[in-house]
């Protein structure tokens, strides 16, 4: 498992362990409508479309605008082939932020995700995930898909999941935890797989 795969498996036990209200979640509650404003749809896509535009920008997802008020804040994640390697993805990146800087003004922090390359076997595994996720009325995408090999016969799966605007944040862990069940019955190679649901206002 590489450093990042092992934070996002970090990442989605702390969420899960920080479910029951808490200090932390009940502050970010109150500072999610505050920094995450639902920004119009136009913006939305104007903002998909300039990092877009960017070669080796392949797709963009979790895109957020910060309102300060005097400022804007976006940050995005930018979908980069991993074959580049690291400094020529770091460099389109760092052309998408200089790009959507000179459209929006304010500050831009676009994150890299690196794309696996679709071999056969890959394709086989998404196919399988695709099926099992035809049983989630309530979810309609989901990105950073990363199919990692413990060995050829136990694999493990992360892939963060984006619902429908109407599911309430308190239902995320449930819904992950269904979607593992039911990948698990999917797919039978499987040591664990580990799903996160995008936050609101980040499209
Ligand atoms: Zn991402």
């Amino acid at each position: 498992m590489s450093y990042n795969d092992k934070l996002k498996a970090e990442r989605v036990l702390r969420e899960r362990t920080e479910a029951n209200e808490t200090p932390y979640t009940h502050g970010r509650k109150a500072i999610l409508p505050l920094l995450g404003q639902a920004p119009s749809r136009d913006t939305i896509k104007k903002i998909r479309l300039t990092a877009k535009s960017v070669e080796g920008v392949e797709d963009v997802h979790e895109i957020i605008v910060h309102d300060y008020g005097s400022m804007y804040l976006i940050s995005l994640h930018a979908e980069i082939p991993e074959r580049l390697g690291p400094a020529e993805m770091h460099e389109i990146a760092e052309r998408s932020e200089r790009k959507l800087r000179e459209i929006f003004g304010g500050e831009v922090v676009c994150h890299t995700d690196p794309l696996m390359e679709r071999t056969p076997e890959i394709q086989a595994i998404e196919d399988r995930f695709n099926s099992a996720l035809k049983t989630f009325p309530q979810i309609v995408g989901y990105h950073d898909f990363r199919v990692i090999a413990e060995s050829p016969e136990r694999i493990i799966i992360v892939a963060d999941i984006d619902v429908t605007e109407d599911v309430a944040e308190s239902e995320f862990i449930d819904i992950a935890k269904d979607l593992e069940a039911r990948v698990e019955k999917e797919i039978q190679n499987l040591a664990y797989c580990s799903f996160y649901i995008t936050p609101k206002y980040a499209y």
